[in-house]
């Protein structure tokens, strides 16, 4: 029993690759040099150095001596915030364009909602000096005036896409159409752990650096190599996917996970997918999804631009199925206090989907000894506003 990938693509029931014909040979062949390419000698010591010399790793594991008092455990920080670009998805944007590069694609795109995703992208396409087309709905363009403006300067073509409700789930069908227009030369580089086989697996690769330094960092600070609870937010799942990658198997660790409640799963106004959603087709892959039962899609909210996904990764559908892991839904204004707590308390401003793994402290009951490490995906700058909007709904007594 594991739950790692199957050798058809699937995580129990959920995953696979559901693609249109024209994409069949593209996919096939990623799905036949991938693993062969990313475990190679070469990839990995290019790979590393980059991690090392550009992004800023290993990240710090910070214990987090105020919050640990207060929440009655040993709490550590997995500082993914204090990465280049400011979050995890760097990690997974240099090894995608390490990997495009060795099969010999000459064009980058990718689809983003919040912008995080598509200024990473942008960031490695400058990098390495490859044209990039990031597709974003046009709200979305609106909505995130920054990271679009980020995006242009790095060089990046940054598409509005005016189709159904201008946010992501459209960018995501358009840069599918462009994959299927130029499946030969373009590789297409997705943000998260979803998608078509072998995404998911890729990116939980990629990211699985985050646990990899967890083990060596636990073991040099506390003596052994694992912890008692592993905590992080999910959206699509890659920060999740790499906090807990080397410790999937191992059942000493207890793995709790915070999807977006949004307003709250009994409103309509959330992205709380695995909780609320059903089984169904979404971006390639077997997930749980937030749908009609006529198969539409519906529009998912958080309050966190990056959580806001109607669908989770095949990874996590699965985990919950199996009971692997517990998942708390974490509304808008648990995690706008937490925010506030870790920023008074420790020194840092998270970002909002960080702030979902950090609203679950309140919810756990800890004995003094446990070992705690939640991951801190990225830091609050882009965030700022919102937080300025809401400060006079915090409970500061309460921190
Ligand atoms: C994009 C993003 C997330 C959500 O994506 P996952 O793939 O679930 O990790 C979480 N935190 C930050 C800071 C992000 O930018």
């Amino acid at each position: 029993m594991t739950y790692h990938i199957d050798e058809n693509g699937y995580y129990g029931e959920f995953g696979g690759s559901y693609i249109p014909e024209i994409l069949y040979k593209t996919v096939e062949d990623l799905k036949s040099q991938y693993r062969k390419i990313i475990e190679s000698e070469h990839f990995q010591q290019e790979y590393h150095s980059m991690l090392r010399d550009y992004v800023g790793r290993p990240s710090p594991l910070y214990h987090a001596r105020r919050l640990s008092e207060k929440y009655g455990c040993k709490l550590y920080l997995k500082r993914e915030d204090l990465n280049h670009t400011g979050a995890h998805k760097i990690n997974n944007a240099i090894g995608q364009i390490l990997l495009a590069k060795r099969m010999g694609k000459t064009r980058i795109i990718a689809e983003t909602g919040a912008g995080q995703h598509g200024v990473a992208t942008a960031t490695v396409c400058a990098l390495m000096n490859m044209p990039c087309r990031v597709y974003m709905g046009a709200l979305d363009v609106e909505r995130q005036h920054v990271n679009v403006e980020r995006m242009r300067m790095l060089g990046a073509e940054v598409y509005p896409v005016q189709s159904g409700n201008k946010t992501l789930k459209d960018a995501t069908n358009e840069a599918i159409r462009d994959w299927c227009c130029h499946p030969s030369d373009t590789f297409y580089i997705i943000g998260s752990t979803v998608g078509p086989h072998p995404y998911p697996d890729i990116v939980a690769r990629l990211q699985s650096v985050i646990s990899a330094e967890i083990k060596e960092q636990l073991m040099d600070k506390e003596g052994r190599n694992y912890p008692d609870y592993l905590i992080a937010c999910v959206g699509g799942g890659s920060n999740a996917a790499g906090t807990i990658y080397h410790y999937l198997d191992d059942e000493r660790v207890r793995l709790v996970l915070g999807e977006a409640g949004g307003l709250g799963t009994d409103s309509s106004q959330t992205a709380a997918s695995m909780q609320v959603g059903s089984t169904g087709i979404l971006h390639g892959s077997k997930i749980r999804v937030m749908q009609t039962e006529d198969g539409q899609i519906v529009e998912p909210y958080s309050i966190s631009a990056g959580l806001d996904y109607p669908g989770t990764g095949p990874i996590h559908c699965n985990l919950h199925a199996k009971g692997r892991a517990t998942v708390l839904s974490i509304n808008d204004s648990e995690a706008l206090q937490a925010a506030f707590e870790l920023t008074r308390l420790e020194g840092i401003i998270p970002a909002l989907e960080s702030s979902h793994a950090l609203a679950i402290l309140p919810k756990m009951k800890f004995k003094a000894d446990d070992v705690v490490v939640l991951t801190v995906s990225g830091r609050g700058d882009k965030d700022l506003d919102t937080y300025l909007n809401h400060k006079n709904d915090i409970n500061y007594a309460s921190i």
